[in-house]
């Protein structure tokens, strides 16, 4: 989305229930509208006008309600009288004396909700030994594969690069570059503990980012403190900094649209609704890059191929589940802040497009997706703040997790961590896991 589209208009935010909740992101929207000007709801959208003042000025306020809008951090406005809702919308007509309209309804999302308990996903998980497992699983896998839009048959030679390297405190950072697919580039970084044992392979995390900067937000890289208290503290989101000062290797790729790939002004929900025409989806492509970052950690001599882990928080859960879930060199997986049903977090609450994969629901709710991970070690975190799921939804939806890691006689390998927290990654108990299984 260019920025000259969203200074033309004026930016709304639909209001959806009768209270007001901001979360994190409070100081930079607050900031952003200190600029702008709110006007009191005249329908059923609050609009958020720039103002006409110098050129830069605008610029910077655009940027910051176009982080918010896109990134969908958590943000929701909402307004104290429900009653403004319901009568709001086009000036209402008033009825004919003693005419009755029968039983109506305008809802779109009650539509969707009500094709939703209809349906019956083929592969969710019923099987009751190993065997009845290993058959769904090959079932779903392949079916999840098709889904997203298949993988290239051919794998491309990485042709990787190292474009420059940083001294930190705890390790050295690699900035690198490698081919995905031809023509298709995939800029990281690697952390490379100072410490790293010689003469033996360590362990390797590829370390993936939600919304926001991309591969700079989980290498906890920030122009300034203003940035990090910004960006970074929020979501506790350097992962790929903390493990590596822990000793694990880490890998911090962009996914497509972000960080260095955020190019032509295209964002993921654009780039996700083209992808849609050419039959590529959002998710099979960013889970490619992945596989191949996966590729890049084993061409290097330090990485002990049976020891790789995935690590993400938000979208970089989702890349987490997806990519571990097909790939089995993932060896042990945390997927934190993307964890509950699909009508829970991407039906009842609307999402980035991005993370969507069409049809998936005829086949598979999100916790069958992410059972395929298992015989491996996972390990889920969902703060009781976060507002992108439904607490009690998220714990009844992990009960089929543990079910599948019973059904195979490994109920240890499985585990979750709720934590007092919001959207935001927390470690307190994934340090442990990875050291435990990896
Ligand atoms: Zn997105």
């Amino acid at each position: 989305m260019c920025l000259s589209y969203i200074l033309k208009k004026p930016l709304r935010f639909q209001l959806t229930e009768p209270v007001r909740y901001v979360n994190f992101m409070e100081i930079i929207l607050l900031s952003a509208v200190q600029k702008a000007e709110v006007t009191s709801p005249e329908n059923d959208w609050c609009r958020i006008r720039t103002q006409e003042k110098n050129q830069k000025q605008e610029e910077d306020k655009a940027d910051l309600l176009f982080f918010v809008v896109l990134t969908k951090f958590d943000l929701y406005l909402r307004f104290s009288n429900v009653e403004d809702i319901v009568n709001s919308g086009s000036r209402p007509i008033p009825f004919t004396k003693g005419a009755k309209m029968r039983e109506r309804n305008y809802s779109t999302l009650s539509y969707l909700l009500r094709v939703h308990d209809q349906i019956r996903p083929q592969y969710a998980f019923h099987a009751t030994d190993e065997t009845g497992w290993k058959e769904w699983h090959k079932g779903l896998r392949t079916k999840l594969s098709e889904l997203l839009g298949g993988f290239p048959e051919e794998k491309c030679p990485l042709d990787a690069e190292i474009l420059g390297r940083t001294e930190e405190e705890d390790y050295v950072r690699e900035k690198l570059v490698f081919e995905s697919e031809p023509g298709v580039s995939v800029p990281a970084y690697l952390l490379l503990p100072k410490d790293l044992p010689k003469g033996r392979k360590s362990p390797a995390l590829l370390c993936l980012h939600g919304h926001g900067r991309g591969k700079d937000d989980a290498a906890g890289i920030a122009r300034d403190d203003l940035d990090r208290q910004r960006f970074i503290r929020p979501l506790n989101y350097d992962y790929a900094h903390q493990f590596a000062c822990k000793g694990y290797i880490t890998l911090a790729p962009d996914s497509r649209c972000f960080g260095e790939r955020a190019q032509d002004d295209m964002s993921c929900s654009w780039a996700f609704t083209s992808g849609l025409l050419l039959g590529k989806i959002m998710v099979g492509m960013r889970v490619w890059d992945a596989m191949r970052a996966v590729d890049y950690l084993l061409s290097r001599p330090e990485v002990d191929p049976e020891r790789i882990g995935c690590v993400g928080l938000s979208w970089g859960g989702t890349h987490t589940i997806y990519t571990s879930a097909l790939d089995d060199r993932i060896k042990v997986a945390v997927v934190s802040g993307y964890f509950s049903s699909f009508k829970d977090t991407l039906i009842d609450r609307g999402e980035c497009p991005c993370q969507y994969v069409p049809n998936i629901l005829k086949y598979a709710d999100l916790p069958d997706i992410v059972a395929l991970i298992a015989p491996r070690p996972l390990l889920i975190e969902n703060g009781t703040r976060d507002p992108l799921y439904t607490l009690e939804v998220v714990k009844e939806e992990y009960k089929k997790l543990e079910r599948v890691y019973e059904v195979l006689g490994v109920p240890e390998r499985v585990d979750i961590d709720i934590f007092e927290g919001g959207h935001q990654f927390s470690g307190r108990k994934a340090f442990d896991w990875f050291d435990r299984w990896l």
